[in-house]
């Protein structure tokens, strides 16, 4: 049952999203390497092997988006994991442009990808979507003491207010579906070592790590929960 089941992983061709898509074609799905250069998903749907096949998509190209959602016919995990983090400062240095730059990727692309993907998964007997959001997003975290990072900073405002609406749309997409059997949860998968920030983070841990967290919520059981929010160790984060 499990080997016949598809995954699409938006932005896998690196960092992240590249070790999603490696852990679940290991757990013997057919996993779509989305990226929005045809060549860079190409070799990292080559370099996962298996059964694994790139998808060219640009989740913040409406056109893009369609000619994905065309090909796919059958869709069993969606994992939106594609996302940008260009500006730094507090919301008393982020330009709108810089605001809306960060929502067309973190916010309004998970949109379009989920809503043209719909038709897909709603083929799947368990389907599954995992949002990549960001612990920096927990308003409760931002406010109170938290493992994650000090709470009292407002930097990042653009990126993370971005994550704390994507995770609002998982709440509503959680119920908007569950009838359906769907279970669509929010990830927060800890500092990591990528390209995102684009300067060094000394105390930033192991990619392959947060992904085990996705692959938990891309294959979760019937009962499982859904329009909720979990660090990448599968403990609750607080909105
Ligand atoms: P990376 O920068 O390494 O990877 C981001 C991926 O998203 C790349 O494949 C990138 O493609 C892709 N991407 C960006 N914009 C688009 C777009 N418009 N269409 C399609 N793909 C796009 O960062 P991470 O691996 O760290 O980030 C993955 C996710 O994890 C993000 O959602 C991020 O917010 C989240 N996250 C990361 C944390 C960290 O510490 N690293 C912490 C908390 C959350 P391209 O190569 O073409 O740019």
């Amino acid at each position: 049952m499990k080997n016949d089941r598809t995954a699409l992983v938006t932005g896998a061709n690196k960092g992240i999203g590249l070790h999603i898509a490696r852990l679940l074609a290991a757990e013997g799905l057919t996993v779509l390497v989305g990226s929005r250069d045809p060549g860079r998903g190409e070799r990292a749907a080559a370099e996962i092997g298996g059964r694994a096949r790139p998808l060219t998509l640009d989740v913040t190209d409406p056109r893009s988006v369609a000619r994905a959602a065309e090909s796919v016919g059958h869709l069993d995990v969606l994992v939106n994991n594609a996302g940008i983090s260009p500006a730094l400062g507090p919301p008393t240095e982020t330009s709108v442009e810089e605001l809306r730059l960060t929502y067309e990727t973190n916010v309004f692309g998970v949109l379009a990808v989920t809503n043209a993907f719909l038709p897909a998964l709603r083929r799947s007997p368990r389907p599954r979507i995992v949002n990549v959001s960001s612990g920096t997003a927990s308003l409760h975290w931002s406010t109170h003491p938290n493992p994650q990072f000090p709470p009292g900073s407002a930097r990042s405002a653009a990126y993370r207010s971005s994550k704390a609406a994507l995770n609002a749309l998982t709440v509503f997409y959680g119920l908007t579906l569950a009838d359906e059997g769907f279970k669509v949860n929010a990830l927060a998968p800890g500092r990591r070592a990528t390209d995102l920030i684009g300067t060094p983070m000394p105390d930033a841990g192991d990619p392959a790590e947060a992904a085990e967290g996705a692959v938990r919520l891309a294959l979760l059981p019937d009962d499982g929960p859904t329009g909720a929010f979990f660090s990448w160790d599968g403990s609750a984060v607080p909105w």
